[in-house]
């Protein structure tokens, strides 16, 4: 799967409470629990699809088959080959006829007289008397000893050391055997580190900047992609449209340092094709003189700020102001 299918699941209202819910901490590993009607339950994932367990499962592996979450096995669990039915019960039954009427008998051996029998033969009422020679059995491993047990079937008589396991379904009622049980994986899922890096910088950091755009009417996409007059399919960070005529692109760069003029040479060749009306470049902390000056020439505005929140904050006393068409404080550095 591809990042744009990620990307695209990022802007899910569903996928961006789950996976803030992972960044913020508030779920580490989504832990299944085992249902006899639906197999498996996420619960964290139903409160986010209103409650639809169906719908939560299909979601978990949405993320899992596009990279997003990571999976670790957890259980293996036995299904029903004709239904597919988790509710199967494990029966032992006769090796010789196949019922489940089958008793366990355990053999005695009384240690003064030596003789040994089953059970059944040594209870009296409130205890074990020896029915060879009338003595009464008190301590177990003294007095007598369990020799082992073997299993008679109420239905033919046959004794056997060990019955044969078998499978029923609750469901459909099949009976088969392992050879022909159905296994199904359950796995434990986490949100991928990559991806977990992945949506905060498309989602998460973008996400004031969103609001803000939308509060000046615009209808945005984070990401968005517009095609240039070339044909090629641009993408930056957001794309907010108004109307049909105001379009307004926008990438953010964030660096542990100051910000050199790479990122916006790459604007710059994407807005070249791509004429919008308006281009901001967010750089967190900040740009290099050079940076700012070959922005300036390329008339891309740009935002200096500590954070995502300070340079919403410095869009909306931008927009504010002036409104749609300020360039002017860039135009002002076109020296270069
Ligand atoms: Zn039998
Ligand atoms: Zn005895
Ligand atoms: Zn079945």
């Amino acid at each position: 799967m591809t990042s744009k299918d990620r990307l695209a699941l990022y802007q899910d209202p569903s996928v961006q409470l789950l996976l803030s819910k992972f960044v913020r901490g508030e779920i580490v590993e989504l832990v299944p629990s085992f249902d006899l009607n639906q197999t498996v339950r996420y619960p964290e994932v139903e409160e986010i699809v209103e409650g639809d367990s169906g719908a939560a499962k299909q979601l978990v592996e949405k993320l899992w088959d596009v990279g997003i979450f990571k999976r670790k096995f957890h259980e293996k669990i036995l299904v029903c080959p004709s239904c597919l039915s988790v509710n199967v019960s494990n029966d032992y039954v006769c090796p010789n006829c196949n019922s489940i009427d089958i008793e366990r008998k355990t053999l005695l051996e009384h240690t003064a007289c030596g003789n040994i029998d089953s059970v059944d033969n040594f209870l009296v009422e409130g205890g074990l008397l020896c029915p060879k020679c009338n003595k009464e059995l008190l301590e177990a491993g003294v007095d007598y000893q369990k020799l082992g047990a073997w299993f008679q079937c109420s239905q033919c008589g046959k004794r056997s050391d060990m019955p044969s396991p078998i499978h029923r379904c609750r469901n459909c009622g099949r009976i088969f055997t392992i050879r022909d049980t159905g296994f199904v994986n359950i796995y434990a899922y986490r949100l991928g580190s990559e991806a977990e890096e992945e949506f905060k910088r498309s989602y998460l950091i973008m996400k004031p900047i969103g609001v803000v755009l939308e509060d000046f009417q615009f209808k945005v996409e984070m990401p968005g992609q517009i095609a240039g007059r070339s044909g090629t399919l641009h993408r930056f960070d957001a794309v907010a449209t108004k109307g049909s005529s105001e379009v307004l692109v926008l990438d953010l760069i964030a660096s542990e340092k100051q910000i050199d003029e790479v990122p916006v040479a790459s604007m710059y060749a994407k807005i070249f094709d791509v004429t919008p009306t308006q281009s901001i470049l967010v750089a967190i902390p900040g740009l290099t003189e050079k940076a700012k000056r070959l922005a300036g020439l390329y008339r891309i505005s740009t935002i200096e700020a500590e954070n995502s929140q300070q340079a919403a904050d410095q869009i909306k006393d931008k927009f504010g102001w002036a409104g749609l068409s300020g360039n002017e404080e860039s135009l002002g550095d076109l020296q270069l």
